[in-house]
């Protein structure tokens, strides 16, 4: 070989004429070479040493190429070029710069050809501050008459985040090429300042230039980002139409606007172009149309997009999890991520914080925890996004010492002043029953938003601190927070909860006109049950007449439960006929209907409805009741025969049934009547859930330990009087918590003031 021949031939200088353009063929070689030129002594001259040079930094030897930059006399700026180059294409940034500054110190400084990889390293590696440095020598040095270096100091302003200096710098460049307007068009996009943007590319176009596919993309991300969404699809039809091909960043954009305007058949339409193109095994593109049919409802769709994508990639395995989890199918969701266990995918913090969030909003409360404790057997370390998701999945079930723990967790990952963990804390805490702590919880915030105000909000007046929920608004407004939608929703429930129609109206009247939020659905259901529930049927009725858009299931729900208490036939009967529409397979609203027939004896009105319900196959919701003991949640049914200590829980009923009929205590029929609503004549003779916890909680924790039992439908008017019965002869606090509102008894009394 010619190399071989050369090393054993060097003895004299006549191989001079070979060296200067010597071949060599690995970085040992190189090394062998370098020796033999400094046992020659010709170092010295340049051409040798920068060819050395280049030899070395081909093979990645930066290290010995320094070291000879460092050891010749004069070294040319073709040397520190090469090297700086070199640097630059392995994203080496800081040792650029570094030599940079030597090259300036050893002045040996004579073209501006450095300056763009200079300015490159800044970019890469957001050195701002060497970057105007860099501008300034450039200005200094007379280099900035050159427009490649003016594009490149415009690029690293970008690339710093310093678009307004870039701009400056742009527009003083004579004839800008197409990829100093994209570099600068694509920063603009991702500010979102897409009116910039716009005037960027008709600038481009006006100059002849044809725009890039960044420029494209740029466009497309910068209306999408807006929230000109229709605009985003029109710009990536117009760049088809001229020709340019999209690539995966144009398609995410795209799809992205298409799933926010839920324009389905565009989406479709969309989905043939990935595939014509050959997009169908970009992740982010997999992930784009999963999220995009998961918002359009499109369950087939979304499933199929993610199986053709052929393997079990994290990101759009997320993907499909959320959109399984945002169409309510939170076992098809739950057998996914086993799936995904089971295949041996590397599940990172997103991935389980997808699937708590996924059970936690759908009624999985206990598997929410689960995951959370398996999440971190597994190595997985919950952020600030995870612990928002499960701490709801704490409250639901008043998991209070679960929920504890996370607030202890997100202490030492030192993530507790997050808003979203704080406003999470708030909630958590007030839905357990401890309100005081939920207000610690809110005044140790460091900063807030609406949805912290509107935790605490929530809270008192789910607690029937109604003068506190109020007072807490007018902070919020002296403290500069707008309230929203939900702040409203807070507002009027604790005027409900005590029955203040004049402050609900007050509240209704004035929330679009003095902040802009435009009465919704539940503002009009929580309007309707206010009204309804201190008897002004007849107003409720009107007001429901009066909105501006058709009335859901929950407004005729309150107007219709109202009916059931004041004994009203005509306005039950005209709710219950709109509700077995709405919701036709909802046995509540059967069972209300009918009660109302019960309580004026209209007994052959009842045998209708219930003849009804049995022809369309309906079966009464099963009430349900959770109590936590010992850091475990226990669930009883209404009727659960199959409970381990039912026998013991039912002799102590028994018990205390005899004490109360003894204290003069005896449960009226109404009561019971009433309350059919949700049970069964079997689950009334075996107890009412609510009940059914409060006595497994008396017998399996020590005298004097408060219980605190959840709900999932409202407490009956028998079991309020009985549990607080057992609040004054058991010497219990019990807090019990319905769909409605919170319960505290003590000494026999109740904190609702027997209103709910
Ligand atoms: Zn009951
Ligand atoms: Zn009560």
């Amino acid at each position: 070989m010619a190399s071989k021949l050369f090393i054993q031939s060097s003895k004299s200088t006549l191989i001079i004429p070979n060296i200067r353009n010597f071949p060599t063929y690995s970085a040992a070689h190189t090394r062998q070479i370098h020796a033999h030129i400094l046992k020659t002594g010709l170092l010295i001259d340049n051409f040798i040493s920068s060819n050395l040079i280049s030899s070395y930094v081909n093979y990645r030897c930066f290290n010995e190429a320094t070291i000879i930059l460092d050891n010749i006399v004069k070294p040319s700026s073709s040397s520190y070029r090469i090297i700086t180059n070199a640097l630059s294409k392995y994203n080496l940034y800081h040792n650029v710069l570094h030599l940079f500054s030597k090259m300036l110190r050893e002045a040996v400084f004579d073209d501006c050809f450095i300056l763009p990889v200079v300015a490159k390293a800044c970019a890469g590696i957001s050195a701002i501050k060497f970057g105007r440095q860099l501008h300034g020598f450039a200005q200094v040095s007379g280099c900035f008459l050159d427009q490649v270096v003016q594009s490149s100091i415009a690029h690293m302003y970008v690339k710093c985040g310093q678009l307004s200096v870039a701009h400056k710098v742009f527009d003083g460049i004579p004839e800008p090429d197409v990829v100093t307007f994209s570099a600068l068009i694509a920063g603009y996009a991702r500010t979102g300042n897409v009116g910039i943007v716009e005037g960027l590319f008709c600038d481009l176009e006006k100059l002849g230039l044809e725009p890039n596919l960044v420029c494209w993309n740029g466009l497309i991300a910068g209306f999408n980002q807006s929230g000109r969404y229709i605009e985003a699809i029109h710009v990536f039809l117009d760049m088809h139409l001229r020709g340019c091909q999209p690539d995966g960043s144009s398609f995410c954009s795209v799809i992205a606007a298409i799933a926010d305007l839920q324009l389905l058949n565009v989406g479709i339409q969309v989905h043939s172009y990935v595939i014509k193109m050959g997009f169908t095994t970009n992740k982010w593109v997999v992930s784009a149309l999963i999220d995009m049919y998961g918002r359009s409802a499109c369950v087939s769709r979304m499933k199929q997009v993610f199986e053709e994508m052929g393997c079990m990639e994290i990101g759009s395995c997320n993907a499909l999890v959320s959109a399984l989890a945002r169409n309510g199918l939170v076992n098809d969701a739950l057998a996914l991520f086993s799936q995904m266990k089971n295949e041996g995918v590397d599940l990172n913090v997103v991935s389980w914080t997808s699937i708590i969030s996924c059970c936690s909003q759908n009624g999985k409360d206990i598997e929410a925890l689960e995951l959370f404790i398996e999440m971190q057997l597994a190595g997985v370390k919950p952020n600030a996004v995870t612990i928002p998701c499960v701490l709801p999945a704490c409250g639901n079930i008043a998991a209070l010492m679960r929920g504890k723990a996370a607030h202890c967790f997100s202490i030492r990952r030192g993530i507790v002043n997050n808003v979203f963990v704080g406003s999470s804390l708030v909630d958590m805490y007030a839905k357990c029953g401890k309100i005081r702590d939920s207000s610690l919880c809110f005044y140790a915030m460091p900063t807030k938003n609406t949805v912290s105000w509107n935790a605490i909000i929530g809270g008192y007046a789910m607690h029937g601190h109604y003068k506190k929920a109020l007072e807490m608004f007018d902070l919020m407004i002296a403290n500069g927070h707008r309230p929203n939608s939900v702040t409203y929703i807070c507002l009027l429930s604790a005027c409900n909860q005590k029955g203040l129609v004049d402050v609900g109206w007050r509240y209704f009247n004035s929330m679009h006109k003095e902040y802009g939020v435009e009465p919704k659905m539940e503002h009009y259901a929580c309007m309707v049950s206010l009204l309804s529930r201190i008897g002004k049927l007849e107003e409720a009725y009107s007001l429901i007449k009066e909105m501006p858009f058709e009335p859901d299931a929950c407004v005729w729900g309150a107007l219709l439960s109202s009916c059931r208490v004041y004994k009203n036939l005509q306005l039950g009967e005209i709710a219950a006929k709109r509700l077995f529409k709405l919701e036709p397979k909802n046995p509540g609203n059967y069972v209300i209907l009918s009660n109302i027939y019960a309580s004026k004896n209209m007994w052959a009105d009842v045998d209708r409805v219930r003849g009804l319900m049995k022809k369309i196959g309906l079966k009464k919701n099963p009430g349900c009741s959770w109590i936590e003991i010992k850091n475990k949640v226990h669930m009883l049914l209404a009727g659960d025969k199959a409970h381990p200590q039912m026998a013991q829980i039912l002799e102590k009923l028994d018990e205390l049934g005899i004490e109360m009929k003894k204290a003069g205590l005896d449960p009226k029929i109404d009561y019971v009547l009433q309350d059919v609503e949700e049970q069964d004549k079997e689950q009334i003779l075996c107890g009412h859930s609510e009940k059914l916890a409060v006595v497994f909680g008396l017998l399996n924790t020590p005298a004097g330990f408060p219980l605190r039992v959840i709900k999932n439908l409202r407490i009956c008017g028998d079991c309020h009087a009985f549990i607080k019965f057992i609040s004054s002869i058991e010497g219990r606090e019990i807090l019990v918590r319905d769909t409605n509102r919170f319960h505290h008894f003590e000494d026999g009394e109740c904190s609702c003031g027997d209103h709910w």
